[in-house]
């Protein structure tokens, strides 16, 4: 086949995502800081939030998207919910620094409303591409958001400190559905549950 028939084949002038052929987490967060897709979020936005945490983390932990501190910061989780998930994770011997934190929507909501579908589907392909690099063991999925995003039929209060599986490309990864750290800020009462509920990842990390 001449050069010109393989150039009418079409392939050669569709421009391959960057999202998917980055190669680099921190070249991922550079396409996330870029993005310019939920018109309201960028407007309301001071800057987009990617994550953080080592590339090659064994455990990735999802949020819901930033807070007013995280959007000022540019990091997730730096407020009081990201306060009480530090002390969390420091209980069942976790340095924040050793796991890869993120949400599901990279930028805050205006009042932070609920993230709307078409901004949780914006950020999909970026959430699949960060899991994809990392490679973690285990994804902790914080609080309903997070949960729903990955098994849209379940309840956090069912599937709360039940680990599941399910395969990312060719690896079987430990799914763990979460109570939200912000839940034990509002509600005190509900801070042993929450405690209970991190053990199990200490009790999978050390089973894997
Ligand atoms: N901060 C985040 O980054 N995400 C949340 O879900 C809550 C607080």
């Amino acid at each position: 086949m001449s050069d010109l028939a393989d150039l009418s084949q079409g392939d050669l002038f569709t421009p391959p995502d960057p999202i998917l052929t980055t190669d680099s987490l921190d070249g991922l967060h550079v396409l996330i800081r870029a993005c310019t897709r939920c018109p309201e979020l960028v407007e309301y936005r001071t800057q987009a939030v990617p994550g953080v945490g080592p590339a090659d983390a064994r455990v990735v932990f999802i949020g819901e998207a930033p807070g007013r501190w995280e959007d000022q910061k540019g990091e997730p989780f730096v407020g009081d919910a990201g306060s009480y998930l530090t002390e969390l994770l420091e209980k069942i011997g976790l340095d924040r620094s050793q796991v890869y934190i993120t949400n599901i929507v990279k930028c805050r909501p205006p009042d932070n409303r609920n993230p709307k579908t078409p901004e949780m589907d914006n950020c999909t392909a970026f959430l699949e591409r960060q899991l994809s690099l990392i490679k973690p063991d285990l994804v902790v999925l914080l609080g309903r958001v997070a949960l729903e995003r990955f098994f849209p039929k379940e309840k956090i209060t069912d599937a709360a400190a039940q680990p599941r599986h399910r395969r990312i490309g060719e690896r079987d990864v430990v799914f763990l559905p979460m109570l939200h750290p912000a839940f034990g800020i509002r509600r005190q009462d509900l801070k042993p549950e929450i405690e209970r509920q991190f053990w199990k990842i200490r009790e999978i990390l050390d089973e894997l």
